[in-house]
């Protein structure tokens, strides 16, 4: 049976995995949902052994389901090869009674590459599938990771080119320079004079705007999204939440079908909403713990049942969480209303015009499975030098963020005796500076190259290949702008 994508805003769009792949956003500006979660029926004796590129074909088949044996190992193989430093993939680390579930071992070393490795053979794969003949644009807004991730997934991939914006001064120096220096005829890198939601709108527009389609179409072009918004990022993501689990049962962790936690740092409620849908799937997951940092959005939807982005927006060291449209919750927000295509829209129409939205007490009644919390600025750094003083563990600002609200959840509950896995998304040698002025201030005067090695020494770790190629990398993209600017930018880069 096939399994059938619909859009959040309207019960009448209805497109298979491969067409919601091409898609990325739905016409009406929703976003595509699976009609239903399908369940997870490997026995777990059997998932304890697989391998993360065998797990992912077993949990990506019951979501891809118009794309064939054949394709969807290749797109899996091709993805999780050597690119990661280490054939696990996404390793498990034990550190101060939780499990740290390491998703940086990609090449742009954050969680993004988890997806983004996959999502070009996943799209060129549709697009063959769907006889497109027009070349794919990529347009991606990012608040750091993405755009480097997608670049690195898409560089010289035949029939795609991707168009990166990020806000020029809201990334991490490291996080620039990754872009800025990315190689590949058909990559393009824009900084904008705004924030990321100003990036991520701008984005937004372009892609439901009629007129510019058919001006693309006519020159053999069409958009597509790497953004976690697109399926084809959600999907491979729910891969590591079972592999996790498979490994901690394999390791005598756990018990079979003992619950665990799972927490995450959280930005625009992708990766969270990953883990909710392996919950559904049937992993025992017992509470989502949604971790925000001074962007506390979601902590106070979760408290309150109100959404309000009308707030002042915070620049943190956790820039790839600083996010006040966390644009994933409209799919979590569509179930809770009773997949109700038209309930959702009217919430989303509200956000859009006023900044805000409450849910009705029945739809709150449905998030029992999540707690959230924040972690402050200074918690952030508390964390992680106290963790680092007691394990010698380095954990990215991120990753501190969850650990910060994992130690409130316990705090707050009492329940400290289920396993717990943190979502490491980060390395550290990605935010170097933020990592090393939290152990000791002291740090602040080297340089940001000098950082990382003080970093691999201190934390008896090697310095990524993803930091080594970027110390003596030539700036390829030195292109600004502003907002208004981002649609003649694009076209110009096509050269229409
Ligand atoms: C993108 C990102 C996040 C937030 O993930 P979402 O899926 O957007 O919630 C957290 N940490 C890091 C390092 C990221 O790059």
């Amino acid at each position: 049976m096939e399994l059938m994508y619909a859009s959040t805003r309207d019960a009448q769009e209805k497109v298979t995995a491969s067409q919601a792949i091409l898609r990325g956003l739905a016409n009406d500006g929703g976003l595509f949902v699976p009609t239903e979660i399908p369940k997870l029926n490997v026995p777990m004796e059997q998932l304890a052994k697989m391998s993360y590129q065998e797990t992912a074909y077993e949990v990506m088949k019951l979501f891809l389901t118009d794309f064939t044996e054949d394709e969807l190992k290749h797109c899996i193989n091709s993805a999780y090869d050597s690119k990661f430093d280490t054939e696990e993939i996404a390793p498990l680390v034990e550190a101060d009674g939780a499990y740290y579930l390491e998703l940086f071992h990609g090449s742009t070393i954050a969680f993004k590459d988890m997806a983004l490795s996959i999502l070009p053979y996943l799209l060129t794969t549709a697009a063959k599938k769907n006889k497109v003949k027009n070349e794919i644009v990529i347009l991606t807004a990012t608040s750091g990771d993405t755009g480097k991730a997608a670049l690195a997934g898409f560089a010289d991939v035949p029939g795609t080119r991707i168009i990166v914006f990020y806000p020029k001064n809201g990334v991490s120096p490291i996080q620039e320079k990754q872009m800025v220096t990315q190689k590949g005829a058909n990559t393009f890198v824009v900084g904008i004079n705004g924030n990321f939601d100003q990036a991520q709108t701008g984005v937004k527009q372009m892609f439901s705007d009629a007129a510019l389609a058919k001006e693309m179409d006519a020159a053999g072009y069409q958009f597509s999204s790497a953004n976690s918004i697109n399926i084809g990022r959600l999907v491979p993501q729910i891969v590591y939440y079972v592999y996790a689990y498979a490994k901690l049962f394999d390791n005598g962790v756990i018990g079979n079908g003992e619950p665990i936690n799972i927490v995450v740092p959280t930005g625009n409620f992708g990766n969270i909403l990953a883990a909710f849908y392996a919950k559904n799937m049937g992993v025992p997951i017992a509470k989502l713990i949604c971790a925000s940092n001074e962007n506390k959005v979601l902590y106070d939807f979760f408290s309150t049942g109100t959404y309000d982005k009308n707030r002042e927006f915070m620049l943190t060291s956790s820039p790839s969480m600083d996010i006040l449209i966390s644009s994933n919750l409209e799919r979590l927000i569509y179930r809770i209303a009773g997949n109700d295509a038209g309930k959702n829209a009217a919430l989303m129409k509200q956000l859009t015009s006023t900044g805000k939205y409450e849910i009705t007490p029945k739809m709150r009644e449905q998030l029992k499975d999540f707690y959230g919390n924040y972690t402050s600025e200074k918690e952030t750094a508390g964390v992680i030098r106290a963790l680092y003083e007691k394990t010698g563990y380095i954990i990215d600002t991120h990753t501190a963020v969850a650990a910060g609200v994992y130690g409130k959840y316990k705090a707050d509950t009492k329940d400290d005796a289920t396993k717990t896995v943190i979502a490491s998304t980060a390395s550290p040698f990605k935010f170097t500076r933020s990592v090393m002025d939290a152990i000791d201030m002291k740090y602040d005067s080297m340089s940001d190259f000098e950082l990382v090695d003080e970093l691999s020494r201190i934390g008896n770790v090697t310095v990524p290949q993803a930091i080594e190629e970027i110390r003596n990398a030539k700036v390829l993209h030195d292109t600004v702008c502003d907002v208004e600017e981002m649609p003649c930018v694009v076209k110009k880069f096509l050269g229409m």
